[in-house]
């Protein structure tokens, strides 16, 4: 390629990001492949890393990690992808031949090259190009019909929503209870809606949301804490038992406890949310009414599935796209999104514009 430099965010150190010029990435491997981003977004994790919530993470690094992309240059192993196919990327690079590939736990994957894109080892992508290590793992073709932002939160945010629905063991009739509804907590509960509860309850502070939520029909109920007693009035729909299985998208204490303390004896505790700190967790309680608790991050093994549901219009996540910029504005997008002003839900970045 004849372009030497590209734009792309890096993350600098706590607090510091800004919009660089940095080099195109190259082929290293046989199984790499480099594609030109043609749309990706800003995520709540990026926030957190840019505020040094993820304290792991290593600088200077290009963010971004949810993104579709146009194949510019294939590694001579790759096979089944041609130059100009596009593709949907999911956030983990993984070698699938290591334990914990080979056990389906892809996010840890051993290989030094691998990991989540602008967190871990691979370069992130709000830039105008990524390396894709084990490319042919990780990047899925965009069908026929569908546009990048049909598909884009497939790598991401869908998957993770997918992950905490699917960790809740959901039974047909179940009362299911989404602690907060942001981005991820919004795919929980289009996710929820795939395994036949009788009533997706939404719960978060932000009263925008929250009627997002009930527009969009992916919640039969709104409760918002500054309103209502919570967890009474689950209990009272519930006739006295509380939710069968409760959500959790956030990562923080007082979402959490919300979480423990809505379900009911039996029922299933799933959390998607980014723990940055440790917190008190009544143990006690949990022993005592046998909860099923899980947690961690998204494998990302449903990819192909979630595009088959978009595709077969089971599944659409476009009401989430409410703000859309080039690459140029990304630091505007940071402080919007970031800061949630001006109801934004997802800031898509678009390509810079020269
Ligand atoms: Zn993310
Ligand atoms: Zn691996």
């Amino acid at each position: 390629m004849s372009q030497e430099t590209m734009k792309a965010l890096v993350y600098h150190e706590p607090g510091k990001i800004s919009l660089d010029d940095v080099p195109v990435p190259k082929i290293s491997a046989p199984t790499d492949v480099i594609v030109k981003v043609t749309l990706s977004t800003i995520c709540g994790s990026d926030i957190h890393i840019y505020q040094g919530g993820l304290s792991d993470v290593k600088y200077p690094k290009i963010l971004g990690h949810e993104f579709c992309g146009e194949i510019i240059e294939l590694g001579t192993a790759v096979e089944d992808f041609k130059v100009g196919d596009r593709v949907a990327v999911s956030c983990l690079a993984y070698c699938g031949e290591c334990f914990f590939c080979q056990e389906g736990f892809y996010a840890h994957c051993t290989e030094p090259t691998c990991g989540c894109f602008g967190v871990y080892a691979p370069e992130g992508c709000q830039a105008e190009f990524v390396r894709l290590p084990y490319a042919e793992k990780c990047m899925y073709k965009i069908p026929e019909g569908l546009t990048e932002e049909d598909v884009l939160f497939v790598g991401d945010i869908l998957s993770t929503g997918y992950y905490g629905a699917e960790r809740a063991m959901i039974q047909t009739g179940d009362v299911v209870v989404v602690v907060g509804a942001g981005p991820v907590g919004m795919c929980a509960m289009i996710s929820a809606g795939l395994f036949g509860p009788s009533q997706i309850i939404a719960v978060d502070t932000n009263q925008s949301r929250l009627d997002v939520a009930l527009k969009e029909g992916i919640a039969d109920l709104a409760l918002n804490p500054k309103d209502i007693d919570v967890i009474a009035k689950i209990k009272e729909l519930t006739e006295g038992r509380g939710a069968d299985r409760t959500i959790e998208a956030v990562g923080v204490s007082p979402t959490m406890d919300l979480a423990v303390g809505a379900v009911r004896s039996g029922g299933v505790v799933s959390t998607i949310g980014v723990f940055e700190k440790s917190f008190e967790l009544h143990l006690e309680r949990l022993w005592a009414m046998n909860i099923y608790l899980s947690m961690g991050f998204v494998p990302m093994n449903r990819v192909p599935q979630l595009i088959k549901l978009i595709e077969k219009g089971k599944i659409n996540t476009n009401f989430l796209i409410t703000h859309r910029a080039p690459l140029n504005d990304i630091l505007k997008g940071y402080d919007i999104f970031g800061n949630k002003k001006d109801n934004c839900l997802k800031w898509l970045v678009t390509p810079y514009v020269r």
